[in-house]
């Protein structure tokens, strides 16, 4: 753990200089709330562990999630698309914001972004993760359909699609690196 101490919320600083810590959980503790959390996703859009394992391999770590807690480090403001916010030079990811202040448009005061990348979330928690490169924005593992035909990975797939999906060879999941070539399973219906 860093020496940050959170800091009275101020507007003209990042929100996620405020931010308390997440409490640290065991493996078994994350799994029940991801359980937990499930319960409440319709079963067809449900995601696996082992999917949110690919999620967190894609997007840097676990306490990154937690300590965001689905805000913008920047301006704050929660149930915006988040995207993750790197170092264009080094690669490193620095935090999660939301659109309008990741393209500079956002609704902070000026200089707040400034601060924000001397002292992001990354560095808040002594997390070293790098961007993937491939453009991934946050919000698409709330959804295993679309990472799915992004990644072509079954680990994607609930079973019960899995099973419904090995039924269907003429059907073939799309690459990473090319465009999505499967259609969606409700062209076939
Ligand atoms: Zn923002």
């Amino acid at each position: 753990m860093t020496t940050w101490t959170p800091r009275p919320p101020s507007p003209d600083e990042p929100a996620c200089w405020s931010w308390p810590f997440p409490p640290v959980l065991t493996d078994e503790e994350r799994r029940a709330r991801h359980d937990a959390e499930q319960e409440h996703v319709h079963p067809d859009e449900r995601l696996t562990w082992s999917a949110m394992q690919l999620v967190l391999k894609g997007i840097g770590d676990i306490r990154m999630i937690e300590f965001h807690a689905d805000r913008c480090a920047a301006c704050g403001r929660s149930g915006e698309h988040l995207v993750d916010d790197h170092d264009h030079f080094t690669g490193r990811i620095r935090g999660f914001l939301c659109r309008s202040c990741n393209t500079l448009e956002g609704v902070c005061r000026p200089g707040v972004l400034d601060l924000y990348r001397e002292t992001h979330p990354a560095k808040i928690l002594g997390i070293e993760k790098y961007y993937t490169g491939r453009g991934w924005p946050l919000g698409w593992w709330q959804n295993w359909r679309t990472a799915w035909r992004l990644t072509g990975n079954e680990a994607w797939l609930p079973p019960a699609e899995l099973e419904k999906w090995r039924n269907r060879p003429d059907v073939t999941a799309g690459g990473m690196l090319g465009m999505p070539t499967t259609p969606t399973p409700n062209h076939h219906r």
